[in-house]
């Protein structure tokens, strides 16, 4: 291996791009065909049509290798799920009558059958489809889809390398088929599953594809050396097959760790890694088990879920540190750049000096062409882009935006007391009882009430101009009049204005503060046919004004009883939105926490006496390896204490998290030190008060007796028998009863319906108290 050969032969490649077209065709391709407007046919055709402009334009770009099979209808690893035959018994008739239509049922469920669980990919905001496995499970290998794509973009005369979901990453991701225990194993799986990979990669390399990418992403998360011993099985049994292209064996979202000898030993051909968040430790890894000689090395150098400008000069040297390690180095982004938006020079209301720091998924793949000619050819012959780089970066560096000496300085001068309340738990909720004067088991809701159409409408009319701002307003007014009469009507014990004026809970503050930007079409898929536009965090986070105290203020004006106002934490506003990569996340996070802090405070002496701050990024966010976690957690924890410990003992902090697996995460919740926290519990509400119990946690804890993600209504005895087994754990001083989340995707009907039961499953429960 010289180091000369492996900088010519350098190349550029991506492991996938988005997928939903310039101006999400494809959603609105899908969505038509889901309401029977668009014929499967078309769908197919508009499909087709967005596959091979894509490939195209990475062509044009100059990338030498396409990925194929990264399309999806839906979901990459539902359709992982299709390839290895395991579709779950309740969909198989579906399936087997029609494969579009069944492949949605499993998507999205139908009038009668329940569709496959979602849950995060990794630490991302994507959504996968959880396969659901057994010991029944059989697997047959299905290879249409993935054969048809590379016959598409072999037909168009590119290279290109098919892309699959691996299949150590495929069991591990997977969970218990309805019925079979729930410690099942999936891994006991590996032998039935390898011969199906095995029969694909042998269909794949007929339909002419030289080389397949095996994605392992669950091998930069800690395992256990049972699942690396599968890693090792899986790649020397693959490895070892006669009839197979060469493999590509990829990972991403952070270091390999321990997997790393385990797949430099394997018999495949390549490997890909993670250069950009990853790059030391996977460096040091690499150079320790003495590099890859006779492999491939794809150096995912460009961040492909983060939005800044490559800094190409670093990159350049790490390629070149790189070229001693394998024998043939190529450079891709760290991963899909499904993660990212299309193109930053769509957006026509980011100003030009701005703009010039960002670079979606069209300017990564230039910086990714850029970097290979220049490993390849020599940095003179990329000099000019070289120095408009360094201008963008010292563009950034130098701007005001990026550094705002007041900002700075509060953030510089606080102490560990800003980050306490001025009292311990106890003798605050002494406090807040005298003053709040609440019945035992208050009620209250999480913050929004139903989103209807006249509200979006309002927005819209807004936006292009039908009726101005103070039309607008009257109406916002005018819905907060009717949740706060309803509310009072219902008997709730704690009220909020309802949220009617926010778009959505990151969006509506990211808008008000300075420093945060948000982008006119920076959609980034979620999950199906479902997009975000995350917005940037791009310099330092002030407030100008106040951003919610004067809608808390009207709705409190209306009644005499409390109303809650409503923050997003600090946490939940960078996990939801892009993050500055020129500062650690702790930094950001204090100086949004200080931002935040402003406005409790300012809600506090506008008379709010209750002030929820959500969190339900909390633990999404928690980083892929364990080492890392205390370190996140403490900045975490402290930003949201930050955000919080300006107000008076008797002035109640309550936080909100959207989920009922918080076990290992018990210990950071009660670090926040919020007096009161509504969870999501009603599949488990029982198991949510015990586990709150069993950690000892000492405060106010409302586990949701009203699931919010169904229009069933509870009935009242449901939900009084929640409570009652929730005060098994929970005593009656300490328990709250509230929904599960806030109720904007819910219609007013099953809303108005489901809180009157849950008011009188207070009062029901109160009586035998
Ligand atoms: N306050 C927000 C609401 O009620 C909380 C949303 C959430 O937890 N995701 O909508
Ligand atoms: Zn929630």
């Amino acid at each position: 291996m010289t180091t000369m050969t492996a900088a010519a032969a350098a190349r550029a490649t991506v492991y996938g791009y988005p997928r939903q077209g310039p101006n999400r065709e494809l959603k609105k391709a899908i969505e038509g065909y889901w309401k029977g407007r668009v014929t499967a046919d078309a769908l197919r055709s508009t499909a087709a049509e967005l596959r091979r402009t894509n490939w195209q334009e990475l062509a044009e770009a100059g990338v030498d290798e396409v990925p194929t099979g990264d399309f999806s209808y839906y979901d990459h690893v539902l359709d992982t799920t299709v390839m290895v035959g395991a579709i779950p018994a309740r969909h198989r008739g579906a399936v087997e009558a029609d494969a579009l239509d069944g492949y949605f049922a499993m998507a999205r469920g139908t009038q009668d059958v329940a569709p496959l669980e979602m849950t995060k990919w990794f630490d991302t905001n994507y959504h996968y489809l959880v396969p659901e496995l057994g010991p029944d499970t059989v697997f047959t290998a299905d290879s249409t889809k993935q054969v048809a794509e590379v016959k598409e973009a072999l037909a168009l005369g590119l290279s290109a390398r098919p892309v699959l979901v691996g299949p150590v990453t495929y069991l591990l991701l997977a969970k218990p088929a309805p019925g079979v225990p729930a410690d099942f194993d999936p891994l006991t799986l590996l032998d039935r599953l390898l011969p199906v990979y095995a029969e694909v990669l042998a269909d794949l390399r007929a339909a002419g594809a030289e080389w397949v990418q095996l994605d392992e992403p669950v091998l930069v998360q800690d395992r256990t050396p049972a699942e690396l011993n599968a890693a090792t099985r899986t790649y020397r049994d693959l490895g070892g097959l006669i009839d197979r292209p060469k493999l590509l064996v990829a990972s991403y979202f952070d270091r390999l760790g321990d997997a790393l000898p385990v797949l430099a030993k394997a018999p495949v051909e390549g490997l890909a890694l993670d250069f950009a968040e990853a790059a030391a430790a996977n460096l040091d890894a690499l150079a320790a088990v003495g590099g890859l000689p006779g492999k491939r090395l794809v150096a995912g150098v460009v961040n492909g879920r983060n939005i800044w400008v490559n800094d190409l000069s670093a990159s350049l040297a790490t390629l070149g540190t790189l070229l001693g390690l394998a024998d043939r180095v190529d450079v891709s982004a760290s991963c899909s750049l499904l993660h990212v938006p299309l193109d930053s020079a769509r957006e026509r209301d980011i100003e030009p000096q701005i703009l010039r720091w960002l670079a979606f998924a069209k300017q990564k793949t230039a910086e990714i062409v850029t970097l290979a000619k220049g490993l390849a050819q020599g940095t003179d012959t990329i000099a000019a882009e070289l120095a408009a780089n360094r201008a963008n970066l010292a563009s950034r560096t130098g701007s005001p935006i990026t550094n705002d000496p007041a900002v700075r300085a509060r953030a510089a001068a606080v102490t560990e007391t800003d980050a306490r309340r001025s009292q311990a738990y106890t003798e605050r909720a002494t406090a807040q009882r005298a003053h709040l004067g609440l019945p035992l088991l208050p009620t209250t809701t999480i913050g929004s009430f139903p989103q209807t159409g006249e509200l979006r409408t309002a927005r819209a009319d807004l936006r292009a101009g039908r009726i101005d701002t103070a039309g607008y307003e009257e109406r916002i007014k005018a819905e907060i009049q009717e949740v706060i009469s309803f509310q009072e009507k219902t008997g709730l014990d704690v009220l909020v204005h309802g949220e009617a004026e926010r778009n959505d809970m990151v969006q509506y503050f990211a808008e008000q503060l300075t420093g945060y930007l948000a982008t006119q079409h920076g959609w980034v898929q979620s999950y199906g046919t479902r997009h975000v536009r995350p917005p940037i965090l791009a310099g330092d986070i002030s407030r100008p004004e106040p951003m919610t105290v004067r809608w808390t203020t009207y709705a409190q004006s209306l009644t005499s009883r409390p109303v809650k106002g409503m923050l997003t934490g600090p946490v939940t506003m960078l996990a939801w939105s892009f993050v500055r990569d020129d500062q650690p996340l702790g930094d950001t996070a204090r100086q949004v926490a200080l931002a935040l802090r402003e406005e409790v405070n300012d809600l506090e002496a506008a008379g709010t006496s209750v002030i929820q701050v959500d969190e339900p990024a909390l633990r999404e966010t928690l980083p892929l390896r364990t080492a890392d976690r205390p370190a996140y957690l403490a900045w975490a924890t402290e930003a949201f204490r930050l955000s919080t410990g300006g107000v008076r003992p008797d002035t109640q902090i309550h936080t909100h998290m959207c989920y009922a697996e918080f076990g290992d995460i018990v210990q950071a919740i009660d670090d926040l030190d919020a007096d009161v926290i509504s969870l999501e519990a009603a599949r488990s509400h029982r198991q949510v008060a015990r586990e709150l119990a069993a950690h000892g946690y000492p405060r106010e804890a409302g586990p949701g007796v009203y699931d919010i993600h169904s229009p069933r209504v509870p009935s009242t005895e449901e939900a009084a028998d929640l409570l009652r087994t929730g005060l098994k754990a929970i005593p009656a001083e300490r328990l709250w009863v509230n929904p599960d989340c806030g109720l904007k995707t819910r219609g007013w009907p099953e809303t108005r319906a489901s809180l009157e039961n849950l008011v009188a499953a207070a009062r029901t429960v109160r009586e035998e108290l």
